[in-house]
């Protein structure tokens, strides 16, 4: 990869010793990295990264030491810590410190704990926000996270709490009646519960829902079904972590926007998904 893509002219932030910048890499393909994660892979002398970054954007920080922080759903508490308390031993150390995190760094992310945990140890830190899984993934499966004919809200909700189960916490009711669109992260392992709480508080078993897997990677899977299907759909395809599902109409606008099924060459299978008759422009 060329690594030397030259950033624009603008008073671009020098990342000094004993600082951590807290970075969002995006759900995956580098090219949905900020210009400001750019900056910082430039400048880095260690950047320290979770499973879900891609290896590939690693490629622009060439100088700097790589540490894995992997750690995937379930089994996460104990290993926190250490993550947190590793930033703080490497700033200490006087190093110009990445912490690249999938996503955004603040969207179920646990990026506010390691930012505290920085702070309360009197390390200086920067937040650079991510393009969101939640948001960008559902982008590349062709589905827009609010569409005026569909939504005025949408909620994110996580399917795990730290203990690896459902969240008790949530009320699924709740965000049943107040949203229209739901995107539920890592919500694979209790899918079967939450599409079960939903439909008990109300939701359609013929709610459309996608479900993206590995989104905006090579490796993309979009699998369309409903409420009532998902939990066999899911089984049936063969499809694993992580994964973004969307529950909603806006799911459907997919028939006309999979724009990378029609770089690929199929046709839009349905121009007018939600049936409005005319371009939303004209209604
Ligand atoms: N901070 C991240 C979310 C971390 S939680 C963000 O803002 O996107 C981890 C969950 O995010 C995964 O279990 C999955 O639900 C979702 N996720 C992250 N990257 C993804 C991707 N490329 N494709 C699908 N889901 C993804």
């Amino acid at each position: 990869m060329d690594t030397h893509l030259t950033l624009p002219g603008h008073a671009w932030p020098q990342m000094q010793p004993g600082w951590v910048w807290l970075c969002g890499a995006g759900p995956g393909d580098p090219g949905l990295l900020t210009l400001h994660a750019l900056n910082a892979l430039r400048q880095a002398d260690v950047v320290i990264y979770d499973a879900l970054v891609q290896e590939a954007i690693l490629d622009w920080a060439p100088q700097a030491e790589r540490i894995y922080a992997g750690k995937r759903g379930g089994k996460p508490s104990a290993k926190q810590r250490d993550i947190s308390l590793r930033l703080v031993d490497l700033a200490r150390a006087g190093k110009r410190v990445l912490r690249l995190k999938g996503g955004d760094p603040f969207v179920f992310g646990r990026g506010g704990e390691e930012a505290q945990t920085l702070v309360q140890h009197g390390i200086p830190i920067r937040i650079i926000p991510g393009i969101s899984a939640g948001i960008g993934g559902l982008a590349y499966a062709g589905i827009p996270v609010t569409h005026r004919d569909v939504n005025q809200s949408v909620t994110f909700v996580t399917g795990h709490d730290q203990s690896g189960n459902t969240p008790g916490s949530l009320d699924w009711a709740s965000i049943s009646k107040g949203s229209q669109v739901i995107v539920i992260y890592m919500g694979m392992k209790h899918i079967a519960q939450i599409a079960a709480a939903l439909i008990a508080a109300g939701r359609s078993t013929h709610e459309p829902v996608a479900v993206v897997t590995t989104a905006t990677t090579a490796e993309q899977q979009v699998l369309e079904t409903t409420l009532g299907t998902i939990t066999d759909d899911i089984a049936n395809a063969g499809l694993e972590p992580p994964a973004i599902i969307c529950v909603g109409q806006s799911v459907l606008m997919r028939q006309v926007l999979d724009w990378q099924g029609q770089a690929a060459g199929q046709p839009p299978r349905n121009l007018d998904p939600l049936g409005r008759g005319r371009p939303a422009e004209l209604a």
